[in-house]
C-alpha cells in the first residue's frame, strides 16, 4: 500500500510551510485551509514529502509506513 500523508486538521493552522516545500502535495485555499491532494506518495518522493512534514512549525503532519 506504501506511505500514507496523515494531517491533524485540528492543530494545522494554515502556515503553508507544507506548500512551500511541496506544492505538488499541499494546498491552501482561500481561506488558508490546508488539502493534501494526494494522501498516497510514490516511494521515489518520500525525501520530497517527508522535508515537508518536518517543515510543519506545529507538526500536525505525519508520514505512515
Ligand atoms: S505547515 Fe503545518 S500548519 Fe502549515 S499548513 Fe501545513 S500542516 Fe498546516
Amino acid at each position: 500500500m506504501g506511505m500514507r500523508i496523515v494531517a491533524d486538521y485540528d492543530t494545522c493552522e494554515g502556515l503553508g510551510m507544507c506548500e512551500a516545500m511541496a506544492s505538488d502535495y499541499f494546498e491552501l485555499d482561500d481561506d488558508e485551509q490546508m488539502h493534501i491532494l494526494n494522501e498516497h506518495p510514490d516511494e521515489a518522493d518520500r525525501a520530497h514529502v517527508n522535508a515537508a512534514v518536518q517543515a510543519c512549525p506545529v507538526l500536525a503532519l505525519r508520514l505512515e509506513g
